[in-house]
């Protein structure tokens, strides 16, 4: 069977035992959305943002591109972040970026003649791996490199976010947080908490603690 095929095949069984489980979840569906999340995420298909946060339909307003990036020059970032803010009136905006991040990777490494616009895509990447150079530099492995300069990305992205003026121009401003994955435990680490005290991000840390020791 082919994969399309497969896909919606698969797509016949979810409808069916969802329904089953709850009869009212589509027609809740049906009736609107109202999500009080936007997830600014990677396209990488290891970070799925609901199935990571154990997210249902309708929980999650959702933006993905190479290497989580807040670009206030694309119409398509800046269009999610305008509807997201001003019409679903979302409390929360995250960024969250992955270790292992092949966009972040390929920052560091000489750019690829064969992927322009990728290279235009990760031009603020190269730009702010430039800024942190002796920072970077003393990490001997590429890949060390690169999860650190991914760290400093999510930060990156949630300070443009926090000054710009569709969240500032808000009444009560979405807080803005900086989230980080790990694909070798698929655990979310605090990078930046977008309340003003860190407790919470210690509470998570707390939380995660308490479920490693429980496995
Ligand atoms: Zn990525």
């Amino acid at each position: 069977m082919n994969r399309p095929k497969r896909m919606l095949l698969e797509n016949i069984a979810w409808s069916r035992e969802t329904a089953h489980a709850d009869a009212q979840f589509f027609p809740r569906l049906a009736q609107g959305q109202s999500p009080k999340v936007l997830w600014i995420g990677c396209s990488d298909s290891r970070v799925p943002a609901e199935t990571v946060t154990n997210a249902n339909p309708g929980d999650l307003f959702v933006h993905r591109n190479i290497a989580n990036l807040f670009s206030p020059s694309d119409d398509n970032t800046m269009s999610v972040l305008e509807y997201a803010v001003r019409v679903l009136k979302v409390d929360h905006v995250i960024v969250c970026g992955h270790y292992g991040c092949g966009g972040v990777r390929a920052s560091l490494l000489p750019l690829s003649s064969d992927l322009p616009h990728v290279n235009r895509r990760i031009a603020p990447l190269c730009a702010l791996g430039e800024r942190h150079r002796d920072e970077l530099d003393a990490l001997s492995e590429l890949d060390a490199r690169a999860n650190r300069l991914a760290e400093l990305n999510v930060l990156e992205q949630v300070r443009l976010l926090r000054q710009h003026a569709i969240v500032r121009g808000r009444d009560e401003p979405p807080l803005v947080h900086g989230w980080i994955f790990g694909l070798n435990d698929g655990l979310i680490k605090v990078l930046a908490s977008g309340y003003p005290e860190e407790s919470e991000a210690q509470d998570i840390g707390r939380m995660q603690a308490a479920s490693l020791r429980a496995a």
